[in-house]
């Protein structure tokens, strides 16, 4: 098997000398086990936060060993009585070509959805975090203003798309023209706007007229100081993410945002999409029917080749991505 281990912990933005790419052998598995090989790996903005030492949700990643994350494997050879060699797994394998897991962690996909990367993106971890992170925590009513930041990348553009289907005026934040247009003119969006402009801030006053009543926030900065000037009173803000803050090494200061919360009446709520486990087929099912009556889009940007892993990982703090971003094992 090649795999990609930690190296060395990143200071700022990760280079090559933080990752180091190594074949080991594996062996028969075990009774209870299955080898897989690697169809498909996700590439995930969180993988940034495990190199760090530090505590979170989820423990960090070790050094010298291989990063974890969501990927879907072909069961090659199997010591457990319900996968077969053959089968389609989504496993927690992460950045390897092959592996040996346990086959209480490896879950079958069945039936197998078309195309099979939709269990990585829209009808996986991607789905479920828009699902819960905007119907749990903003509580959307019909006609309010939604604002998402990140939103031509897989959670958002997922996001945007249950805010229409709400029946809620949606307003995107991305990084180039040619994504915000494809977010209005593909997805459905009621306008969308580019960070990046020296325009950014007056463009977004624009294109909410009546203000922001709930804002789903997956990049923190300066992007979402921008937007909390113009919420409403009783405004709601998911923190899902804060993308441009994962490779600062100081701490950032920004303006100090509990004065508007206050006068506001605003309420914002970090969450972590896994607690939800137990309500995950409640989020599945609505996913999957809106997908298949055309309401819900897919969108992914599939990157061919192990051997890019780190440079799509990477791509997705300079926004190579639209849609989510995968790794495609060949
Ligand atoms: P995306 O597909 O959205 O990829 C990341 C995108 O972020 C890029 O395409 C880029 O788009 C944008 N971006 C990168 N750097 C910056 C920056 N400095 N300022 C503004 N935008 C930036 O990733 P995901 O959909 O997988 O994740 C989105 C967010 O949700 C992340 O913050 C992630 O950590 C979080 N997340 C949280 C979960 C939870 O349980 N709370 C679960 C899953 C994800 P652009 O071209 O627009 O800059």
């Amino acid at each position: 098997a090649t795999r990609i281990v930690l190296a060395k912990r990143p200071i700022g933005t990760p280079d090559d000398d933080c990752f180091r790419t190594e074949t080991v052998s594996l062996g028969e598995p075990a009774d209870g086990q299955v080898l897989v090989k690697t169809r498909y790996l996700s590439v995930d903005p969180y993988m940034r936060g495990r190199m760090n030492d530090v505590k979170s949700y989820v423990p960090p990643y070790r050094l010298d060993e291989p990063i974890s994350g969501g990927a879907i494997c072909e069961v090659v050879a199997s010591r457990a009585s319900h996968l077969q060699p053959g089968d389609l797994v989504l496993t927690q394998t992460g950045w390897q070509t092959h592996a040996l897991v346990a086959a209480e962690k490896a879950s079958k996909l069945d039936p197998v959805p078309q195309p099979v990367t939709l269990a990585l993106g829209l009808l996986g971890m991607t789905g479920l975090t828009a699902y819960f992170g905007l119907i749990d925590i903003c509580d959307p009513k019909p006609g309010q203003t939604i604002v998402v930041s990140g939103a031509a990348g897989a959670v958002g553009m997922v996001v945007g798309q249950i805010g229409k289907i709400l029946g809620c005026r949606v307003v995107g934040i991305a990084g180039s023209d040619e994504k915000n247009r494809y977010l209005t003119d593909e997805i459905g969006f009621d306008a969308s706007v580019n960070y990046k402009s020296p325009t950014f801030y007056e463009d977004l006053k624009k294109a909410c007229p009546d203000g922001v009543d709930v804002y789903f926030d997956n990049v923190g900065g300066p992007v979402t100081d921008a937007v909390m000037k113009q919420i409403n009173d009783f405004a709601r803000i998911s923190v899902c993410g804060q993308i441009s803050l994962y490779n600062l090494s100081e701490p950032d200061v920004g303006p100090r945002i509990a004065p508007i919360l206050l006068t506001r009446k605003a309420k914002m709520q970090g969450f972590i999409v896994g607690d939800y486990h137990t309500r995950f087929p409640e989020g599945m099912a609505q996913l999957s029917k809106w997908y298949t009556e055309g309401r819900l889009k897919s969108q992914e940007t599939i990157i061919k080749g192990f051997d890019r892993t780190i440079e799509a990982f990477l791509g997705l703090f300079t926004g190579i991505n639209t849609g989510k971003l995968i790794v495609e094992v060949e």
